[in-house]
């Protein structure tokens, strides 16, 4: 399994790809759900998350440091994150 370290590296990596800086990156538990991005730049990651596949691990940071750009789930947040997830329609 994934250390937390190992955890912020790849969120750190990602960022880099994006182009966004996390103002910090913290794993925890967390209770409702996969991740958590603040308006201030606080990335927060369920340390649960080291259990899933790489594949699920990357769509939950993607999708959370996107939300450093576009606050909301427009169309740009939308073909962005399809675009650095590979996926096809
Ligand atoms: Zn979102």
């Amino acid at each position: 399994m994934m250390t937390h370290e190992a955890l912020k590296e790849k969120v750190n990596n990602w960022a880099k790809k994006i182009g966004v800086k996390p103002l910090e990156i913290h794993v925890r538990r967390m209770s409702r759900k996969w991740a958590s991005c603040s308006s201030r730049g606080r990335i927060t990651i369920h340390s649960e998350i080291m259990k899933h596949p790489k594949k699920f691990i990357d769509k939950v940071i993607v999708h959370e440091l996107l939300h450093l750009k576009y606050p909301n789930h427009g169309k740009m947040f939308k073909v962005l994150e399809r675009a650095y997830l590979n996926k096809k329609k």
